[in-house]
């Protein structure tokens, strides 16, 4: 059995058994561990996991520290409200207990040297690209179909998969996190070819972080299906890391994978094309989302209000 977040409402506890869910990537196969899981809806389980442990990044044991999911610097770390992201999809609202963070989303679950390392090579890069694009979007009368904007795109590529290999409480042998490590531990290789990442306008104050979940290639079309390994949406830009070569129109991040850290580009922001918040996890008549353990660390957060 496993679960299938689509049509359960009002449902406050899920049992999943994920001893059959694996998926093939293009090299090797990916099996999530074979037993019960008893999963609560309400629980988060940030990563949280003492004060020393393995880091997500370097897999060392070492004393954690937090990181925050976006970014310090790229947007104001005011209280929040968080639910997982399967009580948010799937919980009545008099269900929904919410937990307040005072600053924002955070993991601890990085060594301080892979915190720092993220932190000052590329953190301020991508801090950069949200304000900047924010300060844009608040400045323009009439919104053009396109923006283009100036920016680092191998940095960006780099700081958004650092992130979410943080945002994960459940450290295991995902076949693309050890990817994204070995890319991340060596500022020549190139992003291997398999891992996209696309980017929408988002023009919201949730924050939304999800990893590692199935989703249809196609929404409406239950005939093939993509490995979404990460998704990071905040103000004023969502990003979304899969193995499919296209998804919905959303412009590709990645197809900048090849060119040098320091190396401008200019890139597109399609401004028309507004999605739903919750989209693409929204579950509906055209989708559904498969997930495991990390589900319960995968965060809608919206500020509280005073
Ligand atoms: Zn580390």
């Amino acid at each position: 059995m496993f679960q299938i977040v689509n049509s359960i409402q009002g449902k406050a506890r899920i049992t999943i058994d994920a001893s059959f869910l694996s998926f093939r990537s293009t090299s090797r196969c990916l099996s999530l561990p074979s037993q019960k899981l008893a999963m609560d809806i309400r629980y988060i389980n940030q990563g949280k996991r003492g004060k020393v442990g393995l880091c997500n990044i370097c897999k060392q044991s070492a004393s954690l520290s937090w990181d925050h999911v976006p970014p310090k610097g790229g947007i104001d770390l005011t209280p929040v409200d968080q639910l997982t992201i399967l009580q948010c999809l799937t919980a009545n609202s008099d269900e929904q207990k919410s937990r307040i963070s005072q600053n924002g989303v955070k993991y601890r679950t990085l060594c301080k040297q892979c915190n720092a390392r993220l932190g000052h090579s590329y953190d301020p890069l991508l801090n950069e690209f949200a304000l900047g694009v924010g300060r844009v979007l608040k400045s323009i009368v009439k919104v053009p179909p396109v923006i283009h904007y100036r920016t680092q795109p191998a940095a960006l590529i780099r700081a958004i998969l650092g992130h979410l290999l943080a945002a994960k409480a459940f450290i295991d042998n995902v076949d693309v996190d050890q990817k994204i490590r070995d890319f991340l531990f060596d500022e020549q290789a190139h992003l291997p070819e398999d891992i996209k990442i696309f980017y929408w306008i988002y023009p919201y104050q949730e924050i939304v972080v999800v990893r590692d979940i199935v989703m249809p290639a196609i929404r409406g079309n239950f005939s093939k299906f993509g490995f979404f390994s990460g998704i990071l949406k905040y103000f004023p830009i969502a990003y979304l890391v899969c193995n499919l070569e296209k998804y919905e129109g959303l412009d590709e991040l990645t197809v900048y994978r090849n060119i040098k850290l320091e190396e401008v580009a200019e890139i597109p922001i399609h401004l028309t094309s507004i999605k739903h918040p919750l989209w693409p996890e929204i579950t509906n008549d055209g989708n559904f989302i498969v997930g495991g353990l990390n589900l319960e660390g995968s965060i809608y957060a919206r500020p509280r209000k005073t």
